[in-house]
């Protein structure tokens, strides 16, 4: 049974003293926990995905048949990212941390968000928004103002082949498949935070959690796949969270990691 939490409920103290029992909690974050620091997420009406399909920008192929779109759509995003401030929830996360609550983060976001608020260990499953990167011959690089600004496309230092951003795109593999697999081992609590949980190979990390008897505990403004459980063809699957902090990450993170710090011995 899904407990859903709010900050006046009994099951906010259930879910701290459940969360302060545990020994290696992590968390698992997406798009939503930016969208208080200026980042929209791309899937919400009004969101990048409806302006830019993704499959037209945002996969490997798109990227190599059509640069063009695949950059327009790299600059969009860093417009938004370059001034973002982290908020309570990245803060909230990097104070559990610091305190040894929570042995690291596996984000989705490319924004560095998690590292400008605090956080140390931090494993960017979709790369970052701050190199490009050579597919031709590994070369990577920051991104300076003009990669930005400019309506080009930076070529290769190395071997003048056009300059990706160091972004995961559809159809390419994750990164750091070994650092994930050590920290998701012997997870016994993983707090997942503004993701939809539809990217795989993303999106399954909760199920390994759970089936080595780990705390599934969901932050979203809205149920998900993981809490509602979903139907797979003819087969329904069953929800797998148990505890549903319903709202805005900065409120329910910022409130439960500030509970949790003041409750542990
Ligand atoms: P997503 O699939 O992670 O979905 C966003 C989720 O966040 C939704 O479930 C939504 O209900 C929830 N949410 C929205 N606002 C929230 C809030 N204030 N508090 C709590 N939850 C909130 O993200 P997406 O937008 O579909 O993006 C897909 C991929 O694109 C991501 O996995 C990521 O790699 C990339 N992306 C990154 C950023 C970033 O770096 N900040 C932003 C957008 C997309």
């Amino acid at each position: 049974m899904v407990k859903k939490v709010d900050l006046e409920n009994e099951y906010f103290d259930e879910a701290v003293g459940d969360f302060l029992d545990c020994k290696k909690a992590c968390a698992l974050t997406g798009a939503g926990i930016s969208v208080e620091s200026g980042i929209p997420d791309f899937r919400s009406p009004g969101g990048l995905w409806s302006i830019f399909d993704p499959q037209e920008y945002a996969t490997i192929q798109a990227f190599i048949n059509t640069l063009e779109k695949a950059w327009k759509l790299y600059r969009e995003v860093a417009k938004t990212i370059e001034p973002a401030e982290p908020n309570a929830a990245h803060t909230g996360l990097a104070k559990l941390e610091e305190k040894g609550l929570l042995k690291g983060v596996i984000t989705q976001n490319i924004d560095n968000l998690h590292q400008k608020g605090g956080s140390k260990n931090v494993i960017e499953v979709h790369g970052d928004h701050q190199h490009l990167h050579c597919l031709k011959c590994s070369f990577i690089r920051d991104i300076n103002e003009s990669d930005v600004t400019s309506e080009d496309i930076p070529k290769c230092e190395n071997c003048d082949y056009p300059l990706k951003p160091n972004v995961v795109l559809f159809g390419e593999p994750i990164k750091y498949v070994s650092e994930i697999e050590e920290l998701i081992n012997g997870c016994d609590c993983l707090l997942i935070v503004g993701t939809s949980a539809q990217v795989y190979p993303v999106a399954g990390f909760p199920a390994i959690v759970k089936q080595n008897n780990g705390y599934i505990f969901e932050f979203n403004l809205e149920k998900t796949v993981l809490t509602s459980g979903m139907q797979f063809g003819f087969f329904p699957t069953e929800s797998i969270t148990d505890y549903f902090f319903s709202g805005k990450a900065s409120s329910t993170v910022g409130s439960f990691a500030k509970k949790s710090i003041e409750e542990m011995k």
